[in-house]
């Protein structure tokens, strides 16, 4: 019997692809998470089916129900493929249609920072907000733009795509950043990905880390140059959410991604961006981590 409430949500990182099967109150019924095959567009394609096929085989009462997928970039307003995504592998497939011939049912898919947005303000921490930026500091950097109480898509559904405009108010040092894999330079991801800031780390000399929590680590032990690259990333940060309060300003702006967990975020950030920040008055915009955390990106998914 199937139980048309529940729905299935798929969040393909480039690290990971987690999945969830939700009921209609919100709760998580079924998860499992997998790291994401890396440079191959059928090896993903195979574990998302793999996935959503134990899904089906742990939860019966899901194996009807709706499927949503954040991915990273979006589907080409002209002929459905991806674009813009940083897993690059994915660009120019046909995503949807691939999957919906394996599966034999639709799916509906979406920008991961649609879907963090979608989730963060149904019933997260910008609930109630009639205006939020959702960002992602994940493998890959967006952002989404929820206007007015809606997601605002956009006249070429590229509202929010804040990771690839470039870092404002840069420095000399860091024009020589090296290229974006879009092809442009000074793009804000390549200094505000998980990868850009284990690569500012181990460019320093001292013994490699693998992860951004190692690097929190080190900081918290007092390690001065782990201490450096946070406190960069920190200003790097305030700057670049600075144009978007002075572009749009959002009520809220909250952070997910793997990134949303360095908490001196929530306090390093205010203290620093107010110089950018074109008010003569005391900046209210509250920044905030997605109430759901990790689990975020696969509930806004299976909203979709
Ligand atoms: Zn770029």
């Amino acid at each position: 019997m199937g139980d048309a409430a529940l729905r299935l949500g798929i969040d393909l990182g480039g690290t990971k692809i987690e999945a969830a099967v939700l009921d209609s109150a919100g709760a998580i019924r079924w998860k499992q998470r997998i790291a994401s095959p890396q440079n191959n567009y059928q090896s993903t394609l195979s574990a998302l089916a793999a996935l959503i096929a134990q899904a089906r085989r742990e939860i019966p009462a899901a194996r009807q129900c709706a499927i949503g997928i954040g991915i990273p970039g979006s589907l080409s307003p002209h002929d459905g493929r991806v674009r813009n995504a940083n897993s690059t592998w994915l660009n120019g497939q046909s995503l949807q249609q691939d999957l919906e011939a394996l599966l034999g049912q639709h799916v509906r898919i979406a920008n991961d920072a649609n879907c963090l947005a979608l989730s963060e303000f149904t019933d997260g921490a910008a609930r109630g907000a009639q205006s939020v930026f959702a960002i992602i500091l994940g493998t890959g950097v967006g952002g989404a733009h929820v206007a007015n109480g809606a997601l605002a898509g956009g006249a070429n559904r590229l509202a929010g795509e804040w990771g690839h405009v470039p870092l404002p108010w840069m420095t000399s040092q860091e024009f020589n950043t090296p290229a974006c894999w879009c092809g442009r330079t000074g793009c804000i991801e390549t200094f505000l990905s998980g990868p850009a800031l284990v690569k500012a780390l181990n460019a320093g000399g001292s013994a490699p880390v693998r992860s951004v929590q190692e690097i929190v680590h080190r900081s918290e032990a007092g390690d001065m140059h782990a201490i450096a690259v946070l406190d960069r990333f920190y200003g790097q940060l305030a700057r670049a959410l600075a144009m978007v309060i002075n572009i749009i300003d959002p009520e809220v702006i909250v952070i997910g991604g793997g990134l949303s967990n360095i908490s001196r975020i929530y306090s390093e950030i205010p203290k620093r961006w107010s110089q950018w920040i074109f008010s003569d008055t005391a900046v209210i915009t509250r920044l905030l981590p997605a109430q759901h955390g990790d689990a975020s990106g696969v509930r806004g998914a299976a909203w979709l």
